[in-house]
């Protein structure tokens, strides 16, 4: 646990969330300040601030609770699909520095998006430059 987490604090009952999912490693519950109704983060119980920092049993565990609720979220809100998104480190937006995943309820007509949207200018990379990055990509261990 991260003393000044306000994450950690939710998971630890210090301060009050509407608790929709929990299991042994996770914790999903409703965002506070909604995009869409139904808006749900689903977080790892411990501290880790960045994707890659979860050992990988507890990034599957909260993969899984990501697929275990999108469907019950859409139904319950009736939502026409779902946006799932990780804000992964400061300069793409993440705010609260513990990992989580955003369940994004998406309407027909709701003004939004697509994932796309989310990067700045595209980069001009030609078909040698995708072929170089994949066999770098393929090559390296993480740290
Ligand atoms: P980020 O920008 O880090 O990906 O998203 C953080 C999310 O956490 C925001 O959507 C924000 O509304 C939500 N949030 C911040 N503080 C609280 C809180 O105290 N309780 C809940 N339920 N959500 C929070
Ligand atoms: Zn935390």
């Amino acid at each position: 646990m991260s003393d000044d987490c306000i994450f950690c604090k939710i998971v630890a009952g210090d301060i009050p969330a509407n608790v929709v999912r929990e299991t042994d490693a996770t914790l999903a519950f409703l965002d506070v300040n909604p995009l869409a109704p139904g808006h749900t983060l689903v977080v790892p119980k411990d501290h880790y601030e960045r994707l890659g920092d979860m050992p990988s049993d507890v990034a599957t565990e909260v993969f899984h609770e990501v697929y275990e609720l999108v469907p019950r979220v859409e139904s319950v809100v009736d939502a026409d699909a779902t946006t799932v998104g990780i804000n992964d480190g400061e300069a793409a937006g993440q705010e609260v520095p513990h990992v989580h995943a955003h369940i994004v309820p998406r309407f027909e007509g709701d003004g939004g998006g697509p994932i796309h949207a989310v990067a700045g200018e595209r980069p001009d990379l030609s078909d040698d430059d995708l072929t170089d990055l994949a066999a770098e990509i393929s090559a390296t261990h993480r740290e």
